[in-house]
């Protein structure tokens, strides 16, 4: 793994550092019931966002709309400097099509509680397939970079293996070099440790910590405080399809002000 030291954007240019995230107003409904009512959040390049929230609160739907996985009903939603799922041309918003949002997608890496690797490839094929069939990578050019990448994830040693061969923390960090192989501009994680036997958690915690070092754009759900508490730039706390609460961890997590907040992190701390 590097052990590259933490590109933190100072204070000063932060405020002018356009977002990679920006959510205003974000609402979505699922057959009329309204699951998000209105959230607000930014994410900066290089920073690192946890959001905790209790289950049903509406983190999972939220990190799909900023993938596109789910169109939002109302509200502004910019990721990497699109409207997702739309484009203005010619004062007038169009859908996107099929296309243009698959390749908004690839810039967009995504982590899942359930590792989703191809059970039939070996961890060096899941890593280098997006590779080569998107990046349209040369195979020698896909096959350096994958070795770089299970390396960094601390897995060279068992790039020939199968996803049964391995334990669900080692599946996971394949995961993340998966994502990692499209370079993206914003990796999401959606509870990646939430599946794992405790004692495999810190391993995949290290390595996001390791990756969060290099200055990697992260927006995290987790039931982890700790690691929120170490690595994140902001904790947003989540609420009923709203954002009750948000900060640096040493404010929302330390000293939290709001009374939903507190109640939710004494049962879970
Ligand atoms: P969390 O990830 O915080 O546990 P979710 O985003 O998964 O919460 O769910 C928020 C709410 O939206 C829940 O009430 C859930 O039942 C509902 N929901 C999520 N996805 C769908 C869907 N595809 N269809 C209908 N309801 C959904
Ligand atoms: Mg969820």
């Amino acid at each position: 793994m590097r052990a590259v030291s933490r590109r933190r954007v100072e204070p000063a240019l932060e405020s002018s550092a356009d977002p990679i995230v920006m959510a205003r107003g974000v609402r979505k409904s699922f057959d009329r019931a309204e699951v998000l009512h209105g959230i607000d959040f930014t994410v900066r390049s290089g920073e690192v966002s946890c959001i905790i929230g209790a289950s049903g609160s509406g983190k999972s739907t939220f990190l799909r709309c900023i993938n596109g996985l789910e169109r939002i009903d109302g509200g502004e939603l910019v990721v990497a400097g699109s409207h997702v799922g739309y484009t203005l041309r010619e004062g007038r918003l169009h859908e996107w099509n099929p296309r243009e949002m698959a390749r908004f997608r690839q810039r967009i890496g995504m982590v899942f509680q359930q590792f989703n690797l191809f059970g039939h490839m070996t961890a060096a094929e899941n890593v280098s397939c997006a590779a080569v069939k998107v990046r349209r990578m040369s195979k020698a050019a896909a096959a350096a970079r994958t070795a770089k990448l299970l390396d960094e994830v601390g897995l060279s040693s068992h790039a020939g293996k199968y996803p049964h061969q391995l334990s669900g923390g080692q599946q996971q960090r394949v995961a993340i070099a998966r994502a990692l192989a499209m370079d993206p501009e914003l990796l999401l994680f959606d509870e990646p440790t939430s599946a794992l036997d405790p004692e495999l958690v810190d391993e995949v915690l290290s390595v996001m910590k390791s990756l969060a070092a290099t200055g990697m754009t992260m927006v995290v759900v987790t039931h982890e405080i700790g690691f929120a508490r170490e690595v994140a730039d902001t904790v947003v706390y989540l609420d009923d399809g709203l954002v009750v609460e948000w900060g640096p961890p040493q404010q929302l997590i330390t000293n939290p002000t709001h009374a939903r907040t507190q109640a939710f992190l004494s049962k879970v701390l």
